[in-house]
């Protein structure tokens, strides 16, 4: 599994050009699928039908990641850029980066005035983002355009996947490539002649500008129950704001609360029973700072949907360095797998 991670987040897939990351996934599940298509948003939607009677699931995960736009190429060679997704703007400088253009993957950094002209400068300032540059080594601007860079290019961050310690891993775009290399990974080891029901596969786009891929298929898909499985952020360093709520290496996440979710109560304690019943480490989620395309799943035009979330945890989300502990990563990947075996009858999730 780790082999597939490490192909998923070194495939370039910011919000709106996911294309690298579904073609990738759009191949590699078609052997096993029942159905399989990409709606005009540029979701990827993977049907499995099990052998009995059943609920309909879906369950989607974010193929985009956050990263970066190129917005000007200035006469100094100097690329100035935009977000894509949201990013603290503390955390871009001196980060190595791509420009992915047509003709491939341009190495830069994003500059930082060098230690020696600090004491010129005010050392609590911390500069908007449109006022930083991405440095490709051209001398200007027409190199840059000769190297094949356009205005509209995406910038992803340049880091691969590596092992920290002996159980954890650190790497960019985890969020939300875990999920889908989750949900990949169910979809192809869970064994559907015991599944009762059928499984709708998500890999969705646009999450991080809105959960706007999830939108565009949970308005066409109408399941019974559906899940989002997704990154969390934990709550375990020294910060004044961490209040331990969260931890690395305590389990897969059950959540309860985001901003963008209530999750459904028999959704999140059937989570709970399968992760006690199965030894699946677990630890409960209510936090209200992030959201996940769960919010928007579960308002479905149609009349809404029981929804739950597995939340994968990490440290360090959006950054070049996202952190994750392969034992969470794994009773994450296993709870989904639970759900798709365990799952009997729309009922069992029904409000009353
Ligand atoms: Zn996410």
């Amino acid at each position: 599994m780790k082999e597939l991670l490490r192909t998923l987040v070194d495939l370039p897939g910011p919000c709106g050009f996911e294309q690298p990351v579904i073609k990738y996934l759009y191949e590699r599940l078609a052997p096993i699928a029942d159905e399989i298509r990409v709606n005009g948003l540029g979701d990827l939607i993977v049907v499995k039908k099990g052998a009995f009677e059943g609920p309909t699931l879906a369950v989607s995960a974010h193929s985009d990641e956050v990263g970066m736009i190129v917005k000007k190429i200035e006469s100094s060679g100097l690329i100035r850029f935009e977000k894509l997704g949201g990013g603290d703007d503390r955390m871009y400088l001196s980060e190595r980066v791509f420009v992915n253009s047509e003709n491939g993957q341009h190495p830069g950094v994003i500059g930082l005035i060098s230690a020696h002209m600090t004491k010129f400068d005010d050392a609590k300032l911390v500069r908007d983002h449109r006022k930083l540059y991405i440095d490709v080594g051209a001398t200007d601007g027409d190199e840059v355009r000769a190297m094949g860079i356009r205005v509209g290019d995406c910038i992803t961050w340049a880091s691969s996947l590596s092992d920290a310690g002996s159980h954890r891993v650190f790497g960019h775009a985890f969020d939300d490539r875990a999920g889908c290399c989750a949900l990949a990974w169910a979809l192809e080891h869970v064994d559907f002649s015991k599944v009762h029901g059928t499984v709708i596969g998500i890999f969705s786009t646009q999450e991080e500008v809105g959960l706007r891929g999830a939108r565009a298929a949970a308005n066409s898909l109408h399941p019974d129950v559906a899940l989002a499985i997704d990154t969390t952020a934990v709550s375990d360093t020294p910060e004044p704001m961490m209040d331990k709520t969260l931890s690395l290496g305590d389990g897969a996440g059950i959540k309860i609360m985001d901003f963008s979710l209530i999750a459904a109560k028999k959704v999140w304690k059937f989570l709970e029973q399968l992760a006690e019943e199965q030894n699946i480490p677990h630890q409960m989620e209510v936090f209200l700072g992030i959201g996940t395309d769960g919010g928007t799943l579960h308002m479905d035009v149609e009349g809404g949907v029981p929804t739950g979330v597995i939340s994968i945890p990490t440290r360090y989300a959006h950054s070049s360095v996202e952190m994750m502990d392969w034992g969470d990563f794994e009773a994450s990947e296993k709870l989904l797998e639970a759900f798709m075996l365990g799952m009997r009858s729309k009922e069992q999730f029904a409000f009353i």
